[in-house]
């Protein structure tokens, strides 16, 4: 039922020249509120822009729209197919569950007309085990070879320098295309700045919006999943788990969209890629460490990813990305924290994996997990008084 609440209404799109770049601009109307939202690449990639069409930003803007119960109008045309998939089959999907998502009109002219586009396979790039792992099984001789990568500035970004964090993150990522021979497109945004949100319960959303502004160059995107498909449900707080559902209705008459990943675990993944030389130099599972350094090797995610590659006897091949004398001094600690974390899904796998495969767990290292549950009983009854 729609339960309208206002408005939000998206401009003309425009093509603006600033700083090096070309921008696709669009006045949005949230309410009365007006931003100009821009996506910008280089001024020499300004051809793979969409033109005359409001695709990216119906995706960039249908969470603040479904949240706010804001009937969303576009004074461009919308792909039919698109308006289709999100009108009718991901809309009432999102709002069926929960009470954050209402569902709303999307008042907008249609056309089936395709783009016309180059044809590009495009993935995006950040190192991690996900990103690696759909470039390495889309290689030259898979049935559909990436040939270009990516990185969007979409809001994963964080504080002032967010827009040279993404510069950094390009520059890592334009070394990593160049050793494996495969082009690059940086998509710059002002969205972080221009519409905050929680950028979890929006990241597919958003980097999909991305997707649909480089369409004159890709005809098929990958979306790297961050979950196997058994974990698929309606999820308004965390996005990536819709994203079976999300990447199917996502795609145009001109784009294909795909969820490489889905048909695994973070496990599957690593397992797939550890005998990938690239991964070596460039796996970047932490949470932590700047794009290009090391690994900090104890943060979650890097005990997950060493405590599965320590079960696989792999650990020695990431010596360039992670410090694995200091992981092998701190064995009992490292892996305890691994079996001490029952709640983490993927460390909850590698627990499993590590348990499985049959390498040698130090009897201490039980003995630290007993310590690290204790303190995070400790710290969990410190909170409740
Ligand atoms: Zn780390």
């Amino acid at each position: 039922m729609n339960t309208d609440k206002g408005t939000l209404k998206i401009g003309k799109t425009w093509i603006e020249h600033a700083e090096g770049q070309a921008r696709l601009c669009s006045h949005i109307r949230i309410n009365g509120r007006e931003e100009v939202i821009w996506y910008g690449v280089n001024s020499e990639q300004e051809k793979y822009l969409i033109r005359d069409r409001s695709d990216p930003f119906v995706m960039l803007l249908l969470p603040t729209a479904m949240r706010g119960s804001l009937t969303m109008t576009s004074e461009d045309p919308m792909s039919e197919r698109l308006h289709y998939q999100l009108q009718d089959l991901l809309m009432p999907a999102l709002c069926s569950k929960g009470d954050r998502y209402h569902y709303v009109n999307i008042f907008t002219p249609l056309t089936n007309e395709p783009v016309s586009s180059e044809g590009a396979v495009v993935t995006g790039f950040s190192g991690g085990v996900d990103s690696l792992y759909t470039i390495f099984t889309h290689g030259k001789d898979s049935l559909l070879p990436v040939t270009h990568l990516t990185v969007f500035n979409s809001g994963v970004y964080e504080g002032r320098n967010y827009r040279r964090n993404f510069q950094r993150f390009s520059e890592n990522c334009r070394r990593f295309a160049d050793e494996l021979g495969l082009k690059t497109i940086f998509v710059d945004s002002n969205v972080y700045e221009a519409l905050p949100e929680d950028y979890i319960s929006v990241v597919s959303y958003r980097l999909l919006s991305f997707a649909l502004a480089i369409q004159p160059l890709a005809s098929v995107y990958l979306l790297s999943s961050g979950y196997q498909a058994e974990l698929f449900h309606i999820s308004s707080e965390r996005a990536a788990y819709n994203d079976l559902l999300t990447v199917s209705c996502a795609g145009t008459e001109s784009l294909r969209i795909y969820l490489p990943g889905a048909e695994t675990t973070r496990i599957g993944k690593l397992e797939a890629i550890s005998s990938w030389d690239p991964s070596f130099r460039w796996l970047s599972s932490c949470i932590w460490t700047d794009s290009g350094k090391k690994n900090c090797g104890h943060c979650k995610k890097c005990m997950w990813d060493l405590a599965a590659l320590y079960a696989m006897g792999r650990l020695e091949n990431y010596s360039p990305v992670f410090d694995i004398e200091d992981y092998k001094k701190h064995l009992p600690q490292r892996i305890g924290f691994v079996l001490s974390n029952t709640v983490d899904l993927h460390c909850r796998e590698s627990a499993a994996y590590l348990k499985q495969s049959g390498a040698y767990i130090p009897p201490l290292a039980y003995k630290c997990a007993e310590l690290f549950r204790d303190a995070v009983d400790k710290g969990e009854k410190k909170n409740e008084r």
